[in-house]
């Protein structure tokens, strides 16, 4: 580790507090933070009762009506560069803290998690003053304009798979509109979300109250919901906690709810898929990576009769190659999974798939690595064959490194297959027919559709799913949609 690395880690020791209205509040309640690479505690972060978030709520409503909210959009877009300037000039120590509360590599958090942070505050910088409203063509008489306003406070529940970098897809552009945030990171990764705001509060980048960040496990999230100051919420997590951020808001004061919920994405290899072997290895990088603890990685590979053999034999060998190891080893590919709960839920999957019967191409187990890591969360990387569609490893999420082999005979079943879940996030197809390739992507139903590269992302394209994927969209034009509000202004003149 180099001495930075080490300085993050240090850091991360010292008890946390929340940071409400520009100021580090000691917490009334705390909880303990574990590495889950080697299941030994971190340090104590705070546990937010109902009287701290209203304080929060109230420190943002503040900052709405009296300090961000009425900063010109030019102001606005300088302090979200600078936002995303100072990320890129601590991504180092960020990463370290990504690594140290979520298990993953640090080659991971680096190179894919920080360059996105900081630059999509770049990409929203821009939008501060290109969102704008309409004229209707009404009657004579009359003027009808819309506008688009912001929304207000809005209550953010970050999960643990990409900790900073989901933060600021929300943050970012909610910000960007002249909304207000409360924050709650997850309960296991809240560090590099309170080093930001360190960081971020140094260098008075914004207001007091305009961003506030409550920590906490086991009601935080369930009070977000149900505060009636606040106006929005937008959630990542599971599809289950979606349908209670619903219940809640309908409980409380109808807010309105954005969610990013489970997937389990299928991608289809046709007989004519154009290169075999690079679809094979984007499929296997994009279901492996991060520890497959990612909502749109291929979870399903259904693959045409005449390929599957090829295909299942490939897909095996690289799989059984996956070096599991320390997340500061260069030469290992899969770091710990984020937290005990998820590694559970994990091999609960891989148990239930091998006593259902699935074919065990590679893995099954969990691992024991040695030294300081022996009590880490780590998961063999785990392949199975010919799984019917049926299985709970078929249907459910698993959120893990856990791929499923499945054949089809034409188009048709393909197609079917690939619908036959609650879920419809994401989805991938390779073939060299083009026809196919458009008739294929109307018919399936999921949000992100990749033809010939599975997993394509970039700040311009609206991510989120359809079905029990969730509400709304991330990212694009089409994130400002769910940040903002449209008033009809009605002028009569003579
Ligand atoms: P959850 O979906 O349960 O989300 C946990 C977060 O939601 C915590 O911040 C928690 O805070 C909050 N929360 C819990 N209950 C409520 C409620 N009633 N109202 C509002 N907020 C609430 O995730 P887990 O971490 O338990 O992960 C479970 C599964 O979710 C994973 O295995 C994976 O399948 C999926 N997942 C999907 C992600 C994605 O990217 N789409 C990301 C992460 C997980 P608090 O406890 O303080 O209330």
């Amino acid at each position: 580790m180099t001495t930075q690395q080490q300085q993050a880690y240090e850091w991360a020791k010292s008890k946390k507090a929340n940071y409400i209205n520009g100021q580090w509040q000691p917490p009334e309640r705390l909880y303990l933070c574990h590495n889950p690479a080697t299941n030994t505690p971190i340090g104590e972060v705070p546990s937010t009762n109902q009287h701290e978030l209203d304080e929060a709520v109230s420190a943002a409503r503040n900052s709405f009506h009296n300090g961000w909210g009425n900063y010109s959009r030019r102001e606005r877009a300088k302090a979200l560069i600078q936002a995303g300037q100072i990320i890129r000039e601590h991504q180092e120590e960020l990463a370290a803290l990504i690594t140290l509360e979520n298990g993953k590599l640090y080659r991971e958090s680096l190179e894919d998690d920080m360059p996105d942070t900081a630059d999509l505050f770049d990409y929203f910088a821009g939008w501060t003053d290109k969102f704008y409203g309409e004229t209707a063509p009404v009657e004579p008489g009359f003027v009808n304009y819309i506008q688009r306003e912001a929304v207000g406070v809005c209550g953010l529940i970050i999960p643990w798979n990409f900790p900073l970098l989901l933060a600021m897809w929300k943050i970012a552009p909610a910000l960007c509109l002249g909304n207000t945030v409360v924050v709650k990171p997850s309960e296991e990764t809240p560090y590099s979300l309170l080093r930001t705001l360190e960081l971020w509060d140094a260098a008075g980048v914004f207001p007091p109250g305009t961003i506030n960040v409550v920590c906490g496990a086991g009601d935080v999230g369930s009070l977000i919901t149900h505060h009636p100051d606040i106006d929005k919420v937008s959630f990542t997590g599971s599809t289950a906690t979606g349908k209670k951020i619903v219940l809640g808001s309908g409980e409380s004061n109808l807010k309105t709810v954005t969610l990013e919920l489970g997937g389990k994405a299928p991608v289809l290899l046709f007989e004519d898929t154009p290169d075999l072997d690079a679809a094979i290895e984007r499929c296997f990088h994009v279901a492996y990576s991060q520890k497959g603890e990612k909502c749109t990685e291929p979870t399903r590979l259904l693959i045409h009769d005449s390929i599957y053999e090829t295909v299942s034999q490939k897909m095996t060998e690289r799989v059984n190659g996956i070096v599991c190891g320390d997340p500061y080893d260069a030469d290992a590919y899969q770091g710990a999974q984020s937290c005990q709960a998820q590694f559970e839920k994990i091999m609960g999957y891989i148990e239930s798939g091998k006593k259902a019967g699935a074919t065990l191409l590679a893995g099954g187990e969990a691992l024991t690595l040695p030294g300081e890591y022996k009590n880490g969360f780590y998961v063999q990387p785990t392949l199975f064959g010919n799984v019917d569609n049926q299985l709970a490893i078929a249907r459910e999420e698993i959120f893990g490194p856990v791929l499923i082999l499945q054949s089809f005979s034409d188009e048709e079943q393909a197609i079917t297959l690939t619908n036959d879940t609650i879920y419809g996030l994401a989805a991938g197809l390779y073939t060299a027919d083009v026809s196919r390739a458009h008739r294929v992507a109307s018919a399936i139903d999921a949000g992100q559709v990749f033809v010939n590269r599975y997993g394509c992302y970039d700040f311009a394209s609206p991510f989120g799913g359809f079905k029990q994927s969730g509400w709304g969209k991330e990212m694009g034009i089409h994130v400002l949609s769910a940040y903002s509000r449209v008033k009809s202004v009605w002028i009569a003149y003579d």
